[in-house]
Formats: structure tokens, C-alpha cells, sequence
């Protein structure tokens, strides 16, 4: 199946006849083959999407659709070791990353096919001798581009919601990593969904994204990926005149304050940018560390930073690859820059031995102090570099938290519980975790940014206003 198309609730293979093939970043070497789909796949996908829409799926009851997906997370819970080796192998993630992965993916559809028959509106009251209501109807036909750095939870995240809602949907997986996304499809399709409700047409981002981005036929997109992608989609939406949720990725904040409980701070910190090996959005990518305690936290992160290990997907260690050879080059530039404006490695993790020479491995790095005006603590560099940049006091913490270009997570550690809600108050971005962070892990807390990151929000019982449209009706009877 992997070679080929789901349309219309059967597998075939793309107009183009041709594939992609698909590389483990473990050792770089081809292991499958995705099909390339491309415009004419996306058109029959959008026209198969619309005539279920406004046949069978539009007929299904609220809780049968929630039975489905609940269904499909069943599946996903009773093949999750099978999908975790697809996902581990595909993307070079830690298996135990991607064992957790499933868990989230199989959560989605729980979570939402739980929620599919609680989407309720509301009765206003209005002048003498009328009834309004105010009901939550489905948009349509929904569009999904998604990256590679978490396939199936993405998978799960953007279609569980829009399904709920009583859309139909074409989806886009990455082209670089997206084989249990397609398994996935494969369990949706047994549980019985009718054909057409859910569509998924594999390819590259230029060829079928671009074709999905701009077809006429489909009523909202929801993507995930890069802030340049990002624009190219918000254009044709705006096109078109159809709105979009944009979730771009970060440079989130971690903000440690003195009085924090470093112990139970450095865990947690070290996690947040090693994690996929810092391909995620929600990555704490910058460490703000009060300077009272800088020297003596920033040794604690030094000597994690040294034990941790980098390894093939397989060997399940702290840190896998990254997804390919173009973002590994990616992430060098970043550090090649950094190191030539004489910005102090402090510690450089090790790659463990006999690694496969083909893979696209890269060490955690801890930078600092990165002067905060610095690019590698402005942009997003997506991978496993950490900048430390010490701070002052409250307000000084708070310029420098909120000194980029991007709004899309922070992480508050402080004991002073009115000081942890001040900042958090004080917080441009989109989600706060006070004491903790576990950003993107919450399939029920409403996620994504502001700025850069992006707009709308997903997960939660957010995501079902954006999956919905409001239409009020208005009846005089006397
Ligand atoms: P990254 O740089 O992390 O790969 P991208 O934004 O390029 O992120 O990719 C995220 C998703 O967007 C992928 O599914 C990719 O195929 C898709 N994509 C890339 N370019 C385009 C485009 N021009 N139009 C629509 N989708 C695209």
C-alpha cells in the first residue's frame, strides 16, 4: 500500500506512475518507496472528499462518527509496537520516542471521537416572539499538510478534530517520513469509514502540497511546517478567501529563576531540546537562566549534556538522527555561524561508537552566553541546539523570553507561585507550563502560536471551533 494513493476509500496508484523513495536517517539508506502524487491525484482526492461530504458522511449521526474513531484509536493502541518500528525506522527516532508517539496518535482519535457528540451550540435570547440557535456546523471539505517529525501523531491531531466535526478531509503527509501515517489510513479504512471521508495523497510538498494549497474545492487547510511554507499557504487561502490554521514551529523559552528546584529543572530542560533530536516545534530551544544562578546551573546542564547519548532508532538512546542530510547541513550552518562569531561551545554530546556512516547524525550542543540579538537565539534552528542566555530580574527575563520573532510555547520554573502566574501572564506565545514542560504532549490543552508560529489552534476542544463553522438561525414565531 505504501506506493500508492487513498482515494475515495481505495489504494491506487498516483497519476504520475511514479515513487519516492524514502531513506532511514539511521544510516541513509532507501528501505521503501511512498508514491509521488501530485495534481491530479489531489483534484479526484478533493471530489471524492466532496461527494462524501454531501452524501454518506454527512447523513452519520455524532456519536457514529465518534465510534469510528474511537475504532481507529482501538487499532492504533492494538498495532502501536508495529507502527513504533515504522515510525522509528521512517523518521530515525528512539523507539521508545516513537512507542510514545502511538500512545499520542491512538489519543487523538479517543479523545476527539469522545468529543464528536458534545459539539453543541447555544440558544440567545432575542426580542419577544423569537427563538435563535446558534449551531456549530461542519466547514466541508478540510485540506492537511503535515511535517515528518511526528507522522502519525500529526496524523491524529489534524484529521481526528475535522472528522469529529463531520468533515471530510484530503491529507498530505511529508514526503521525507510519513509510512505509519499511511498505516494508520490502512486501519482507519477496516474500521470502516465510508469512502471518501478520509483521502490521503502522498508526494512532495511543491507537487501535491502546492495542488492541495491551492485547489478550489476544499473549504479550510490546516497546516504544519516551515514560516516560508507557511505564507505560500495563508497566499492561496487568501485567494480563495477560506481561512487556514498555520502552526510554524518556535524558539520557546525556558526561563529558570533562582529559586527553582534545578534538579528537578534539568531533566526536564535537557528533554526539551533533545527530544527527536530538537525536530519538534514546541522545542525549549533557548534556556534563560537567572544570573545569580547561571554558573552553577549551566555546570548541572554541562554535565547532562555529556552523558547523553546519540544513536541509530534501534539503539533507543537519548538522541536519534536527523530526519535527512539537507537539515543536518541545516543545523551545521547554524553552528558554524555561531562558532565563527566566537560564541562558547560549553558542552557537545557524544555519538556513540560504530555508528552507520550513512546516517544523519548530529550532537546536542550547549551554546552560551548567546548574546540574545544573536540568530541561533532568534531563529529556529530545528535540532538539538541549546542557547543559554542569562538574565537579570523579572522584567529582563521577560524582554528576552518575548525578543523573537516567534509566540508559540514557554516554560516557567520559579517556586514563587505569584512571580510563575506574573510571567506567564506576561508571556507572548500560545501555551505556558509552570514548573514543567511537556509542550505538544497534551492531546487536551489548545496548542499554537502567535507572530511566527503562526494562528489558530489545535488540540483540546479548541481545534473543534476551527474544524467548524457557526451558523446562526433566527426564527419568529409569534
Ligand atoms: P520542513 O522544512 O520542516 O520540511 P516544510 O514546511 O517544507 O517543512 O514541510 C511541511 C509540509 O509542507 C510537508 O508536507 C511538505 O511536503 C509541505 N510543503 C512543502 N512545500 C510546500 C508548498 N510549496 N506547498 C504546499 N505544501 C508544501
Amino acid at each position: 500500500m505504501s506506493e500508492q494513493v487513498y482515494i475515495d476509500g481505495a489504494w491506487r496508484k498516483p497519476a504520475s506512475g511514479e515513487t519516492i523513495p524514502v531513506v532511514c536517517p539511521s544510516d541513509g539508506k532507501v528501505f521503501a518507496h511512498i508514491a509521488r502524487g501530485g495534481a491530479k491525484d489531489i483534484d479526484a482526492a478533493v471530489q471524492a472528499a466532496r461527494r462524501a461530504f454531501e452524501g454518506p458522511w454527512g447523513k452519520t449521526t455524532a456519536l457514529e462518527r465518534g465510534r469510528l474513531m474511537m475504532k481507529v484509536g482501538e487499532k492504533i493502541t492494538q498495532h502501536a509496537e508495529e507502527l513504533a518500528q515504522i515510525e522509528a525506522r521512517d523518521t530515525g527516532k528512539p523507539l521508545k520516542q516513537a512507542r510514545a508517539d502511538m500512545v499520542a496518535a491512538a489519543r487523538y482519535f479517543e479523545f476527539y471521537g469522545a468529543a464528536a457528540d458534545k459539539v453543541h451550540g447555544d440558544v440567545v435570547p432575542f426580542l419577544a416572539g423569537y427563538t435563535v440557535l446558534v449551531k456549530h456546523e461542519p466547514r466541508g471539505v478540510t485540506g492537511h499538510i503535515i511535517p515528518w517529525n511526528y507522522p502519525a501523531q500529526m496524523f491524529g491531531r489534524t484529521l481526528a478534530p475535522t472528522l469529529a466535526c463531520g468533515n471530510t478531509a484530503v491529507l498530505k503527509p511529508a514526503e521525507e517520513a510519513c509510512l505509519a501515517a499511511l498505516r494508520i489510513t490502512e486501519l482507519a479504512h477496516e474500521v470502516g469509514f465510508p469512502a471518501g471521508v478520509i483521502n490521503v495523497v502522498p508526494g512532495y510538498g511543491e507537487e501535491a502540497g502546492a495542488a492541495l494549497a491551492n485547489h478550489p474545492g476544499i473549504d479550510f487547510i490546516a497546516f504544519t511546517g516551515s514560516p516560508g511554507v507557511g505564507v505560500l499557504i495563508q497566499k492561496a487561502s487568501a485567494e480563495h478567501l477560506r481561512p487556514c490554521v498555520l502552526e510554524l514551529g518556535g524558539k520557546s523559552p525556558q526561563i529558570v529563576f533562582e529559586d527553582a528546584n534545578l534538579e528537578a529543572v534539568l531533566p526536564v530542560v535537557t528533554n526539551a531540546i533533545v527530544q527527536n533530536a530538537g525536530q519538534t516545534c514546541s522545542a525549549g530551544s533557548r534556556v534563560l537562566v537567572q544570573r545569580s544562578i547561571y554558573d552553577r546551573f549551566i555546570g548541572m546542564l554541562v554535565e547532562r549534556f555529556a552523558k547523553l547519548r546519540v544513536g541509530s532508532h534501534d539503539m533507543d538512546l537519548e538522541c536519534g538522527p536527523l530526519i535527512s542530510a539537507g537539515q543536518r547541513d541545516r543545523v551545521q550552518g547554524f553552528v558554524r555561524a555561531a562558532k565563527a562569531e566566537g560564541i562558547p561551545i560549553l558542552a557537545e554530546a557524544k555519538l556513540a561508537p560504530g555508528l552507520p556512516a550513512g546516517g544523519y547524525y548530529a550532537p546536542p550542543m550547549l551554546f552560551g552566553p548567546v548574546p540574545s540579538t544573536n540568530q541561533l537565539a532568534r531563529e529556529e534552528v530545528f535540532g538539538p541546539v541549546l542557547s543559554a542566555i542569562p538574565f537579570d530580574d523579572e522584567a529582563d527575563a521577560i524582554r528576552i523570553a518575548n525578543g523573537t520573532p516567534y509566540g508559540l510555547a514557554a516554560g516557567i520554573w520559579s517556586i514563587d507561585g505569584s512571580r510563575a502566574l506574573r510571567v506567564a501572564n506576561a508571556m507572548r506565545c500560545g501555551q505556558v507550563f509552570v514548573n514543567g514542560y511537556g509542550a505538544g504532549g497534551g492531546i487536551e490543552l489548545p496548542f499554537g502560536g502567535i507572530k511566527k508560529s503562526g494562528h489558530g489552534r489545535e488540540k483540546g476542544l479548541e481545534a473543534l471551533r476551527e474544524f467548524s463553522v457557526i451558523k446562526t438561525i433566527v426564527i419568529n414565531h409569534g
